[in-house]
């Protein structure tokens, strides 16, 4: 391919947001936003979009040498800063156990009860696959994701999980779109400008005691403006976000 012929057909569409007001990212652990989608939020949040985070679990087994009881709180605290970084309205995190994350209604209860309160226009995660391009997925990651999914239609069945509706007054919500930030079968893209990548850098680097801990991962700037580029590429812009967006 030529060139010019790159430019003029990109591989990934662009995602059509414009009619979105509020969106929900969910994902297991403090940091997992901070890998290329919270740029994205942070251009969702500049065009007026109320973006929320719902985390399963405070990522209280992240740091080798340090107990749970004092890892818990301080990622939550790490990753309201994140959130302060891109503009996302608000953080809500569960206590499901970290790195024993299993599927089950509970966990789909406890996502599809935030998604009827919350009532986004599209729900966004991370990567769900036994398989990843960087090896085999984290258990928690693959049940996260997938648990999200099925608690969208699970948010937009009258019949299922009755009790929000008639207990706790949260009528069923059907979200439009699902979002799977990065994966292998991209199809969407969302352009980024040079801010946005600058602030989901600012994003990952809020978590520095759990990077501290981990002395060989890649610096927060080489990482997140490499992933903005490389999204960049495939659709046809300096800078982008890549999506799997899978219909509901
Ligand atoms: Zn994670």
């Amino acid at each position: 391919m030529t060139t010019d012929e790159a430019v003029n057909s990109p591989e990934l569409k662009p995602l059509d947001w414009s009619s979105w007001r509020r969106v929900l990212v969910v994902v297991a652990h403090p940091d997992d936003p901070e890998y290329g989608l919270s740029c994205a939020v942070n251009r969702f949040a500049r065009a007026g979009v109320e973006v929320r985070y719902l985390l399963l679990t405070h990522g209280e087994a992240g740091i080798e040498g340090r107990a749970p009881e004092e890892t818990g709180p301080l990622r939550a605290a790490e990753q309201q800063a994140a959130c302060d970084a891109v503009g996302a309205a608000g953080l809500t995190v569960l206590r499901h156990p970290d790195g024993m994350l299993t599927e089950g209604l509970d966990l789909r209860r406890d996502i599809a009860r935030e998604i009827r309160r919350f009532r986004p226009d599209a729900v966004a995660t991370i990567p769900f696959d036994r398989e990843v391009p960087w090896g085999v997925n984290m258990a928690d990651h693959r049940v996260a994701g997938l648990a999200a999914l099925d608690a969208c239609r699970d948010a937009g069945n009258t019949w299922v999980f009755r009790e929000l509706a008639e207990r706790d007054g949260l009528e069923k919500w059907q979200t439009s779109a699902f979002l799977v930030c990065g994966d292998a079968r991209a199809d969407v893209a969302v352009e980024v400008e040079k801010q946005d990548v600058d602030a989901g850098v600012a994003s990952l680097a809020c978590h520095r005691v759990y990077l501290e801990a981990l002395p060989d991962h890649a610096t927060p700037e080489d990482l997140v403006t490499g992933v903005a580029a490389a999204g960049g590429e495939r659709a046809g812009v300096d800078n982008a976000i890549t999506f799997r967006s899978i219909p509901l």
